[in-house]
């Protein structure tokens, strides 16, 4: 039987604050603390929680074993949200009998209760991590399941296909094992198609949630640090007259339209400089290369021939127009048009389920690896079938790693405690 563990689930200084319990012990932790707790699961009681110290106003909720967030009995008490009520509560129910959580384990304790897998534990966390509308939108398809149907689909199909083999393998007539095996390997070719639509998706799930990285560039004093901070909203790098001002690569995160964008502010491209300059200017290319976007202050047109990923801004408009996409960091005027723009540039389609994460990314691959191998190598229906249970068990990995403590204990230690 595990214990009965207790948290907050809110940061402190709001004006409610929620605190959880889960374990065998918890419902009665919970009416040795208040007064007026029904018997009811699922239902909101109004309590009246009594320390040895503190008494407050209370709602209460009791859950029954398998009606709870984590599938054991748990309680949830709302009381008022000052630290001194919620740390006596927390304090009476220890000397009760309840020790604290861990981080995650009321969602760890979910899932070792088969109430949630890894998918949708992971989903969890990033919808509590979310900061952009897309983030929380994508984060919730991994929560409410859909990524762990779709790989149970998968794995139902592959199943089935396994299943056919295996008979075969058992009725060797002449003919059949081999027509089982052509059969299935045109079912294998869907499968790992529908495989690589979710492989695929990771890297518009990447920049869901890493955002889309735009770099600012040119040569000195051109007024990139300017436009830095006029699309931020904010000074965040320095403005100076003097050229070679920024040396390092400065980086600031702001969002549009839901969707999180990396600016990068880098050191103007010339030639001469100091030792700092020139090595800030190295980290300057290097960025480069790894842009969605660049928006090249200052460049002539042909500056950047061949590259498609680029924007080529006129800045400082107020004073002399260029022949590019003009915009003054000085006077705000283009700015906006701008943020549009970049927006526009790196817009891609958001729609559906967007693989996020690399141990998902990494279980999926190795998945797929193993069926195009088992495509191609010439081998007997039972090797064939080997390599389709290979397959068939990696699937697996996404949603459930059995026995594979230190995958759980990383994937939970991220979490906050109290979830
Ligand atoms: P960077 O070296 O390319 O990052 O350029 P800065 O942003 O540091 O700006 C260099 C100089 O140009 C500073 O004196 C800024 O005040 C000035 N500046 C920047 N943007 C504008 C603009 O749109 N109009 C005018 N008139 N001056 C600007």
């Amino acid at each position: 039987m595990s214990k009965t563990i207790v948290a907050a689930s809110t940061p402190t200084g709001g004006a409610v604050a929620m605190i959880r319990m889960s374990g065998e012990n918890s419902h009665e932790y919970v009416r040795k603390l208040c007064n007026g707790v029904g018997k009811q699961s699922r239902t909101a009681y109004f309590a009246t929680a009594k320390t040895d110290t503190v008494t407050d106003k209370c709602i209460v909720i009791l859950y029954d074993e398998g009606k709870s967030y984590t599938g054991e009995k748990s309680a949830e008490i709302f009381c008022h949200g000052s630290k001194v009520i919620v740390n006596e509560i927390i304090k009476f129910l220890i000397n009760s009998g309840a020790v604290t959580a861990d981080r995650g384990e009321f969602t760890l304790r979910a899932y070792r209760n088969k109430k949630i897998d890894l998918t949708e534990a992971e989903g969890i966390l990033d919808l509590i991590n979310s900061e952009t509308v897309e983030q929380a939108v994508n984060a919730y398809n991994s929560v409410d399941g859909k990524l762990a149907s779709t790989i149970r689909d998968i794995q139902n199909e592959l199943k089935k296909v396994i299943a056919a083999v295996e008979v075969a393998i058992d009725y060797p007539e002449e003919n059949v094992e081999e027509q089982t095996v052509d059969d299935a390997k045109d079912k294998i070719k869907e499968i790992i198609d529908e495989i690589t639509v979710l492989t695929d998706s990771y890297a518009d799930g990447m920049k869901i949630k890493n955002g889309i990285k735009v770099v600012i560039s040119g040569k000195p004093n051109v007024g990139k640090s300017s436009i830095f901070n006029a699309l931020l909203g904010y000074d965040r790098a320095i403005v100076n007259k003097n050229a070679g001002t920024t040396r390092d690569v400065i980086e600031s995160e702001y969002v549009y339209k839901g969707r999180k964008f990396v600016l990068t502010d880098t050191a103007g491209i010339r030639d001469g400089g100091d030792e700092t300059e020139s090595e800030g200017i190295e980290r300057a290319l290097a960025e480069l290369k790894g842009a969605d976007l660049i928006i090249g202050v200052g460049v002539a047109g042909d500056e950047y021939d061949g590259q498609e990923n680029i924007i080529a801004v006129s800045n400082k408009c107020d004073e002399k127009r260029g022949e590019n996409f003009a915009v003054s960091a000085l006077t705000g005027e283009g700015i906006a048009e701008l943020k549009e723009l970049i927006y526009e540039r790196t817009d891609f389609d958001t729609s559906g389920l967007k693989l996020n994460n690399l141990r998902q990314y990494e279980a999926l691959s190795n998945a797929k690896r193993t069926l195009i191998g088992a495509l191609n190598n010439k081998q007997t229906a039972d090797c064939f079938s080997i390599d389709l249970t290979e397959a068939y068990d990696s699937l697996g990995k996404v949603t459930n790693v059995i026995g594979s403590d230190e995958i759980i204990a990383e994937i939970f230690s991220a979490f906050c405690v109290g979830k």
